[in-house]
């Protein structure tokens, strides 16, 4: 069996978390290391390993994953807004090898991101 991601374990219970919200697809928690009042990461259940490994049947899932980051923005109060981010890859230096969708606001963001 292959060996089990960071969040997998995140999801199980072996390693604790602030979860703030949990589905059948989908878990979401509060980031180790949050870059703004509210940083949350959603990940599907299924550990697809970045967003480069997603095909048409994984759809319907990031499209949910976008919508439970909707509902997760309004019950955190984000009226002025957020951003939803997917790290991909070497360049987009993503760190942990499991799909997850940022959400992060609370503060006025910056852009070009860097
Ligand atoms: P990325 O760099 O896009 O792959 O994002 C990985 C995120 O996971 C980073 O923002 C980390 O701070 C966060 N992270 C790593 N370990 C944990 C943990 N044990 N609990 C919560 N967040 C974590």
């Amino acid at each position: 069996m292959a060996e089990k991601t960071l969040f997998q374990k995140i999801a199980n219970g072996e390693i604790p978390s602030e979860m703030v919200y949990e589905d059948d697809q989908c878990f979401a928690f509060r980031d180790i290391n949050p870059q703004a009042p509210t940083h949350i990461l959603i990940c599907p259940r299924k550990p697809i390993p970045s967003l480069d490994d997603i095909t048409e049947d994984d759809g319907e899932l990031v499209g949910h994953l976008s919508l439970v980051a909707t509902r997760i923005a309004a019950e955190e109060g984000l009226t002025n807004g957020y951003r939803t981010v997917y790290n991909c890859g070497e360049h987009g230096q993503q760190s942990v090898p499991h799909l997850h969708l940022h959400l992060i606001g609370g503060r006025q963001l910056n852009w070009p991101p860097g």
